[in-house]
């Protein structure tokens, strides 16, 4: 019986993890379940999951679940805030801790399971955007393991050989698949006067707010690329995005003998976190096995870097290095905020994050702290530059 603790249970990845494991009871039990703010969602999920641990990031939503508890026969341990989340990443009655809180806000529990050489399913692709080196010397040096969790990631996982992208393995470039997303046929001028609600509404996958305007942006294909870079231990140049509006193929491997692995399946999330869960072996995942003839066409196309400036963005700070993709990835959780708040129009995303990068530079933050410092000035930046709203277009 393995304990699990899901960082992030009432979002997507954390919903759909627990229905992965309430399919398998007699292997998994939940140790510990985080939530931001939701009480009512994360009471619901203690009622169900019966976990030893419940944290809530905000104080006084900690307060009120306590409270709401108090009604409950079970016998539940309310922490709060961030040293709540490092407390149950670490926990020595969890074998597995899924990383699903979205954003900067997930990184340092992240590293809390690393370090307490936890078996990482890794969601929140936003640690290793920040962090990856200090990420994977963690795995390293505390005996953990981390494996991907993102769709396209943990296709390339499954179609790489074992020895991973080593002189011996062959590998010769990772394609990368990309929906394209809602706007992949609309005009730079019909992207103009793109609203939040649309930009939500992604065509393949149901998914969290800012994972889903990422996916319009196309900034989610960008931090794959910075992802993938550090989980394979691949140059930028080596991984090739592709746009396949299908969602069939999750992502392929090219050799240099000519050939091309893929992994399929149809658009689900229980997909990879069922085969994280089981890795080496594999369970079911309540997911319908591929119909090819009701699918009938894949097709793939080139990304449009000109009208989805993030991707280039991103591969541009992935160059520079250091602290690029630091502020790339602030300046794009402060864009998105503003741009659901209607603050900003949806290609003012872009225009932040490029004038926030211009300030970053290639030094290598050597720790935690400096990292979340640099994350703190490209906010700061990334909000004045807003606040000035001259670049609205
Ligand atoms: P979501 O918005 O649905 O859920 C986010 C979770 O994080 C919630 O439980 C929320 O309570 C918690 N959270 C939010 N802010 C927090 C804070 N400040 N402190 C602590 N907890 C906080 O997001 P999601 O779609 O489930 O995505 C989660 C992560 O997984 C993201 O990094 C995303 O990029 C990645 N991911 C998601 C999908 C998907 O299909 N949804 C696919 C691949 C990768
Ligand atoms: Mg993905």
């Amino acid at each position: 019986m393995k304990g699990v603790c899901i960082l992030g249970a009432t979002g997507s990845i954390g919903q759909s993890t627990l229905a992965v494991l309430s399919a398998h009871p007699q292997q998994f039990r939940v140790v510990a379940l985080t939530a931001h703010t939701q009480v009512e969602l994360m009471l619901a999920l203690c009622q169900i999951h019966q976990p030893e641990y419940a944290v809530m990031a905000d104080e006084q939503a900690a307060e009120r679940l306590q409270w709401a508890l108090r009604d409950i026969s079970v016998d539940i341990r309310v922490l709060s805030g961030q040293a709540g989340l490092e407390a149950v990443a670490s926990l020595p009655q969890s074998d597995i801790v899924m990383a699903a809180i979205v954003g900067s806000a997930g990184l340092r529990s992240s590293m809390a399971a690393a370090k307490a050489g936890k078996r990482l399913l890794l969601a929140n692709k936003e640690s290793l955007v920040m962090a990856g080196h200090l990420l994977l010397d963690a795995v390293s040096q505390n005996q953990a393991t981390l494996l991907p969790v993102d769709s396209e990631h943990n296709a390339i996982f499954q179609c790489l050989p074992e020895d991973g992208v080593g002189p011996k393995g062959g590998v010769s470039k990772v394609l990368l698949t990309a929906s394209g997303g809602p706007f992949r046929e609309w005009t730079a001028e019909q992207l103009k006067h793109v609203t939040p609600a649309q930009a939500c509404k992604h065509p393949n996958w149901s998914m969290g707010r800012k994972i889903s305007v990422d996916s319009a942006s196309l900034m989610n294909k960008g931090l794959e690329v910075i992802e993938a870079c550090w989980l394979f231990d691949l140059p930028v140049d080596d991984i090739e995005v592709v746009v396949h509006p299908q969602s069939i193929i999750h992502s392929m491997v090219q050799y240099v003998d000519g050939s091309t692995l893929a992994q399929m399946g149809n658009p689900d999330m229980c997909t990879p976190i069922a085969y994280a869960l089981s890795w080496p072996s594999r369970m079911s995942a309540g997911v319908a096995a591929l119909n090819l003839i009701e699918v009938s066409r894949l097709t793939f196309e080139a990304p449009d870097i000109d009208r989805f400036p993030c991707l280039r963005l991103a591969m541009e700070a992935m160059h520079v290095g250091g602290c690029a993709p630091i502020y790339l990835n602030a300046a794009n959780e402060v864009a998105v905020a503003a741009f659901l708040a209607e603050k900003i129009s949806f290609m003012g995303i872009p225009q932040v994050i490029e004038r926030t990068l211009n300030d970053s530079d290639s030094q290598v933050p050597e720790d935690l702290q400096s990292v979340l410092l640099a994350d703190q000035r490209a906010r700061q930046l990334a909000t004045e530059i807003i606040g000035e709203k001259q670049w609205v277009n």
